[in-house]
């Protein structure tokens, strides 16, 4: 599935209506580079899930956890990690194989250690149709 967005608004809109779908287990893997929009997809995702509070990356952690929503949220953050064993240090597969619902943002670079069971989020953004544009693929894997 691809979506085109033109504002930051539609991105949200988009995470809210996939977060409202969202089942206990699901994983969420986002991929595009800085200033793309995976946080704000992210804070959609997480309004979606009926959590209040405000989401950030978590820039000092790996991973965020929000208790407050319909599911427990698990926001990772993996742009700064240094190698996938990191993630073991954190129980990033209690997290992914637990009951909440799971995001990783960069998530391609720890493209060795995630669930084959998945739904990928690619975004891209495309000058020739104006600063704001994003194209969003979405695709399930398993
Ligand atoms: P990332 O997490 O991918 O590094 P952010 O979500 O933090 O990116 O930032 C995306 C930036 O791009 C924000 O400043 C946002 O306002 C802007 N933006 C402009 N157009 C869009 C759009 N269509 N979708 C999402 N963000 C957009
Ligand atoms: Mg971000």
């Amino acid at each position: 599935m691809v979506i085109e967005t033109r504002s930051p608004e539609e991105t949200f809109r988009l995470g809210v209506q996939l977060g409202e779908k969202a089942y206990p287990g699901q994983v969420f893997t986002l991929t595009g580079d800085l200033g793309v929009g995976k946080t704000v997809f992210t804070q959609g995702l997480a309004r979606g899930l009926g959590i209040e509070e405000p989401v950030n990356s978590p820039t000092f952690t790996i991973v965020q956890v929000y208790e407050g929503g319909r599911l427990p949220f698990y926001h990772f953050d993996v742009y700064r990690i240094g190698d996938v064993e990191e993630m073991d240090e954190v129980g990033f597969e209690d997290y992914i194989y637990g009951e909440g619902v799971s995001l990783i943002e960069w998530a391609n670079l720890i493209g060795e250690i995630l669930p084959e069971k998945r739904t990928e989020i690619l975004i891209e953004k495309d000058l020739e149709q104006g600063f704001d544009y994003r194209k969003i693929t979405v695709e399930e894997r398993s």
